[in-house]
């Protein structure tokens, strides 16, 4: 069935290129009917402006954005991003708007035998079950980080996105505060996401992206981070830092990013920033390991941005 081909009365559950719902459908998570949509000449590859600011189609492939030259010059860190998602094979046909939108990996969701909040279920299991590769920032009721790679680091730039129903979404706007639990996006049913704008990057700006993982590939990060930031005359004019892994919608890290602004790109000043990586946080009785990752995973980028 085509895009336009849906109803209300006929909605279902959209399918892109299918690596996130291919796996609910066979464990049975998912059921009812599908949608697959796919690419326009507008809703796919990048759109170049003038002013130096990009658009992404939703249906540009993960490894599209991650090969793309011109894109990783201009946002170097949604380059990195993309290229550490996944797996090849994965980045091969996932599309962007599929990541933004994909559900949650929580092992008690992902289990058609246990009831969940994101299942419609009275509580989240694993607040009190096996939580350790969940929240570090526990904004309730449900424990579950979100999965989104590629959100976080749009996050980091500020991107917008656009729908088929609204025209400018912030990150913040299309997945929620988090606090929810039901969800892992603000999206209506039956709204589609179009593609992702971009603002022209600042002058002279660096970015980079890191994560912690519990093993060396396929898996989704513990923690992840996305950091930018423009160093003159040795003083941080712009600091900019998202996470991911850490909070059931990836989160600004505002005390660390304040703790340096105009100052001195110096060492200590970095080691004290990156202690402030951690401000608001929450850890549930397993995850308090994820403080120290993080932190770590911001002293480690931004020194290496200040070098
Ligand atoms: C081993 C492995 C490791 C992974 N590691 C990571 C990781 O580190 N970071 C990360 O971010 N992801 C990771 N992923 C997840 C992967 O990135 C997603 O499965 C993929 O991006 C989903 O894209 P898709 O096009 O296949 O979406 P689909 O599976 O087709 O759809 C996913 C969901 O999004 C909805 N959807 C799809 N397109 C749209 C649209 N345009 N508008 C509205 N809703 C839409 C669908 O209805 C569905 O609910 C990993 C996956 C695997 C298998």
């Amino acid at each position: 069935m085509t895009p336009t081909a849906m109803t209300a009365t006929q909605a279902g559950e959209f399918r892109a290129a299918g690596t996130d719902l291919s796996e609910r459908r066979r464990s049975g998570v998912s059921k009812g009917p599908l949608i697959d949509i796919s690419a326009t000449s507008d809703t796919i590859g990048m759109h170049w402006d003038t002013d130096g600011s990009l658009r992404i189609g939703a249906f540009t492939t993960i490894g599209a954005i991650a090969a793309d030259a011109r894109l990783a010059a201009a946002y170097p860190g949604i380059a990195a991003s993309a290229q550490g998602l996944a797996t090849p094979q994965v980045r091969h046909f996932a599309t962007l708007g599929g990541n933004l939108a994909q559900r949650s990996r929580c092992w008690y969701f992902r289990n058609p035998h246990i009831a969940c909040l994101r299942k419609g279920g009275p509580d989240c299991p694993a607040r009190s079950g096996n939580h350790l590769y969940h929240v570090a920032f526990d904004l309730g009721p449900c424990v579950a980080p979100h999965p989104s790679t590629m959100a976080m680091a749009l996050l980091a730039y500020d991107a917008k996105v656009m729908t088929d129903q609204r025209s400018s979404l912030t990150i913040g706007a299309l997945l929620g505060d988090g606090r929810n639990g039901g969800s892992d996006n603000a999206l209506q049913p039956s709204e589609m996401i179009k593609s992702v704008a971009l603002p022209s990057p600042l002058q002279g700006e660096r970015a980079l992206y890191k994560r912690a993982i519990s093993r060396t590939h396929a898996e989704w990060p513990l923690v992840e981070v996305c950091a930018r930031a423009v160093v003159k005359d040795g003083t941080f004019q712009f600091v900019r830092l998202a996470a991911g892994g850490i909070a059931p919608v990836p989160l600004r890290l505002a005390a660390a990013e304040a703790a340096l602004q105009g100052k001195e790109a110096s060492a200590a000043n970095i080691a004290s920033a990156a202690e402030q990586a951690t401000a608001g946080a929450k850890p549930l009785p397993m995850t308090g390991y994820k403080l120290d990752l993080l932190k770590g995973v911001v002293r480690d980028l931004l020194e290496k941005i200040a070098e």
